[in-house]
């Protein structure tokens, strides 16, 4: 049975009833809780970005059960297994419940009082010491986007430091950054029905069959389009393609290139579009004249007549589609590969149209909504640190003097780290991620937060590799137990609500940011009037008003009437709801002068090359069952059950010379560390030289061994291309 044929069967496509539960298993087992259920609460599944509608049944105080909600446009009622299977995390083993503080070594069970008082006193003792920007916080695309909204102001307004950013710079950023070069504000300019009405679709590193599995409905839905993907890895989505281009790892860069230089020269640009609507097609062109097929054939290891193919299907379509996500943003070349991908996409004026966009496929549940509410990157409302005018109006939305708004941004993730490691960041607060197994090269990471005088960690698990390090935990509410909205990649806003209680102490992280904004004496002059979630929203609709991403005509009434509203939706709106938006379609850009920006991009060998003590190239990545570290799906035994354990792909090649076989347990090495003992899958899904470790498993981490390489523009790490070696760790288990 194919994946696709499984998410049919568990979520009833095929007869319309969307009906099952993961519960309804046969096959594995499991007891339906679906009949028992006594109420039903409409919500947004908290894992990928897809944001699919979901509904929770409830009994005795108790999620007992989800299902699809057959009404929601993004998913009708279809969830892959992850959502199936989400309400087991609310009741997993290993929830934080009290507020813990370390005494003498130990975490000890302390109040409420006395955990918001450590937090700010000893907050500000460190900032009075070194300087306000001597704290740090990254916080995470878990949150609602009312909590992430009232984070930045707590942060940057309250506490007055700028060293605030999220987890999201590990996946998003280059997509961000390459957005705001190219068309003057972050924001996919798409939407998913674009995926079922355009000619031409091509990924490229993006295995959304395993990352994004409800959109490949919308793939199958497309009888009549061309589906290429690109990946070194013969990846499930690989595997639905009509041409796949087995391409060298990072060699996408090179391929768009390519494809532009034969757009152009053989005039099947949109001229029209590119005079009226963009900057820099002279330069542009000169910058890809050295993209010959026979250069791009030798850095991709395509051949020069697939190139040429590929590039004519991308040039003569009359709606064409390019979709990516990590394979394309982790590297250090991954900003100036968006503005490739944005350039091809402008030449031919395949943006702002039904069927054509160039379309980042978000990666967690809220990361769009933390875009969009900045305060790292960017102001609230993709705003500009830089202008002055999208600094008075913030001052004047919020009562606040003009010099109170921050002029620049402050350290990225991963330059926050660094500066814990330099001892300029002393005290560290880390909101619902786990950085102890998401970041790269984890040895930096553990170095700088062995340098902190204080860890604060607010999570809704313990223990956890990271909350286990903490000097003060916070026990946060998870999906499920907590109010607000989440944003999707196509821009679509969803209602999240809570359908029980968090346990023990737990509090929502709203609640704990109006509770520090209390101690710290700004909770007045910054959030008057606020006692829930629907205030913070009903601010930020005023706050986005007349800006890309307006919300001004959103309501959480019309969010539980329609399921899911994509901005910009202003207040005036005469459109309904169920139209699918897109950015530029007047072909207006938010550059000074409305034009979209042009780029030059160059490729570049990635930065670790193998070399004969280290041979082979590392690329990571994820699987359908689990979710980031685990920190929610490793304690869902049916998730467990299914995907227990990290392995290693290799090719059928390397493994004979390494006198491997299937099943050895083996070590995976590189310039900074070791993976233990991890199972060998030999298998033609990767090419000979290049390895596949997925990255969700602390116990078999794959950041002991990836580099500390950054984009220099997005500051996303270069996650994949690790040169390493493998050996065999101990004999074959049976
Ligand atoms: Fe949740 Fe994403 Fe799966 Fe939809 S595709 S159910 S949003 S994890």
């Amino acid at each position: 049975m194919t994946l696709l044929q499984w998410l049919k069967l568990k979520s009833g496509v095929d007869n319309g009833s969307a009906k099952y539960s993961y519960g309804d298993d046969p096959v594995l087992g499991f007891t339906s809780n679906r009949k028992h259920s006594e109420r039903w609460v409409n919500s947004t599944c908290g894992y990928c970005s897809v944001g699919c509608g979901m509904q929770l049944g409830v009994r005795d105080g108790k999620v007992v059960t989800v299902r699809g909600n057959p009404d929601h446009p993004v998913n009708l009622g279809k969830l892959c297994p992850k959502g199936l299977a989400e309400h087991y995390a609310i009741d997993a083993e290993g929830r934080a419940k009290y507020p813990l503080l370390r005494k003498d070594g130990q975490l000890t069970r302390i109040g409420w009082n006395e955990a918001i008082d450590t937090l700010v006193k000893r907050f500000r003792k460190v900032q009075e010491k070194y300087g306000p920007e001597s704290l740090g916080i990254i916080s995470t695309g878990q949150l609602v986007t009312e909590e992430f909204y009232a984070l930045g102001k707590l942060v940057q307004l309250g506490f007055g430091t700028s060293n605030y950013d999220g987890n999201t710079t590990l996946c998003m950023a280059a997509a961000v950054a390459g957005y705001k070069r190219s068309f003057g504000s972050d924001g996919p300019p798409g939407a998913y029905e674009d995926l079922e009405k355009a000619d031409v679709i091509l990924l490229i590193g993006a295995n959304v069959a395993e990352n994004h599995p409800i959109l490949c409905a919308r793939l199958e839905a497309n009888a009549t389009r061309t589906l290429i993907v690109a990946d070194p890895r013969v990846t499930k989505t690989a595997m639905m393609a009509d041409i796949y281009l087995p391409l060298k790892p990072r060699s996408d860069l090179a391929l768009i290139n390519a494809m532009l230089r034969v757009v152009i020269y053989e005039d099947l640009y949109d001229k029209e579009y590119v005079e009226r609507h963009t900057t820099g097609f002279a330069e542009l062109r000169a910058s890809v004249e050295r993209y010959t097929l026979e250069y791009a054939s030798e850095i991709t290891g395509l051949s020069t007549d697939l190139i040429h193919e590929i590039a004519l299907l991308y040039g003569n379509a009359k709606t064409a589609f390019i979709g990516w996500t990590m394979g394309v943003n982790h590297s250090t070349k991954g900003t100036e590969t968006v503005n490739a991908i944005n350039n091809l996409a402008l030449v031919t004026g395949n943006i702002g149209r039904t069927g054509a966009s160039p379309f980042s496929i978000t990666g967690q549940c809220n990361a769009m909504g933390t875009r969009e509410a900045g305060f790292s990157s960017g102001l609230p409302g993709y705003r500009k640190f830089e202008s002055e005018k999208d600094r008075e109006e913030l001052a004047g939305l919020w009562n606040l003097p003009f010099d109170r708004i921050p002029t620049k941004r402050g350290l990225a993730y991963p330059d926050i780290i660094e500066a814990a490691v330099s001892k300029k960041i002393r005290a560290l607060w880390i909101i619902g991620t786990n950085p102890l197994v998401s970041f790269p090269n984890i040895d930096v990471l553990k170095h700088g937060l062995a340098n902190l005088d204080l860890l604060v960690v607010q999570d809704g698990f313990h223990p956890t590799p990271t909350t286990e390090l903490a000097d003060l935990l916070l026990p946060a509410a998870i999906w499920g137990e907590k109010e607000g909205t989440y944003t999707n990649s196509e821009r679509r806003v969803s209602k999240v609500n809570a359908a029980v209680s968090p346990p023990g102490e737990a509090r929502s992280d709203f609640d704990i940011f109006l509770a520090v904004a209390e101690k710290l004496g700004c909770r007045e002059e910054l959030f008057a009037g606020w006692t829930s979630p629907v205030d913070a929203f009903d601010e930020w609709r005023r706050v986005t008003a007349g800006r890309l991403c307006d919300y001004s005509g959103i309501t959480y009434a019309a969010l539980e009437e329609h399921g899911g509203i994509q901005w910009p939706f202003p207040d005036s709106v005469s459109t309904t709801p169920e139209v699918a938006r897109r950015l530029y379609s007047d072909g207006q850009f938010q550059t000074e002068d409305g034009r979209a920006r042009l780029l030059p991009t160059q490729w570049a060998p990635f930065p670790e090359q193998p070399h004969p003590e280290f041979p082979l190239i590392l690329n990571t990545g994820r699987t359908v069952e689990h979710w980031h570290t685990r920190t929610k799906t490793g304690g869902i035994s049916i998730l467990q059950r299914m995907s227990p354990r990290a392995w290693l792909e290799m090719n059928s090649v390397d493994a004979r010379k390494l006198g491997l076989r299937a099943h050895d347990r083996v070590d995976v090495i590189s310039a900074r560390g070791r993976v233990k003992e991890v199972e060998l899958r030999v298998t033609e899904i990767v090419a000979p030289g290049q390895i596949f470790l997925p990255f969700h498993f602390v116990e078999s981490n794959a950041n002991q061994i990836t580099q500390s390489a950054f984009d220099p523009i997005s500051r996303e790490p270069n996650y994949k291309q690790c040169a390493v070696r493998v050996e065999k760790s101990s004999p074959v288990h049976t």
